[in-house]
């Protein structure tokens, strides 16, 4: 029997992504063995939507109050990545998820490496917004 994964949504062709396109992984667990989620979706944020960074820290930062998501025009979008984060936690623990394969980079699912905040595409050391409440909360991610 093997044990169902969540999995960021964009990773198995969900254009979900803040460009509007998707990115697509070889190796996807099959439909029976997924459960998608898209954080920033289920924030409440559209499709397409303004590329955002994380600035003043990271994912962890974010949940202490010390950094906010800032998108490339100016607007906060703190909120509403951190009710998705915590909407995604719900329903992988609903759904008695452990783990989670999320794609690297994003500010939301990003894993060990996010950009940095200053748009310019530069990495920094970090964990996403979701992917720290995740860990915090003890389901193991994987970065894809
Ligand atoms: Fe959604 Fe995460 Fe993919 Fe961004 S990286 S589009 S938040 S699933």
């Amino acid at each position: 029997v093997s044990e169902t994964v969540g999995i960021s949504a964009c990773l198995c062709g969900q254009s979900v992504r803040y460009d509007g396109k998707h990115c697509l992984m070889d190796n996807a667990p099959s439909t029976d063995q997924r459960f998608m989620i898209c954080p920033e979706v289920m924030g409440g944020l559209s499709t397409p939507r303004a590329a955002a960074e994380i600035v003043g820290g990271d994912g962890w930062d974010v949940w202490q109050g010390h950094a906010k998501v800032i998108t490339r025009d100016g607007s906060d979008v703190t909120q509403a990545f951190k009710q998705g984060a915590l909407l995604a936690l719900q329903s992988l623990q609903d759904a008695q998820i452990k783990t989670v394969w999320l794609k690297s980079k994003s500010p939301s699912c990003g894993s060990g490496q996010i950009y940095d905040g200053s748009f310019q595409g530069v990495l920094k050391q970090g964990d996403g917004v979701t992917t720290a409440l995740l860990r915090q909360h003890g389901i193991a991610v994987v970065s894809v």
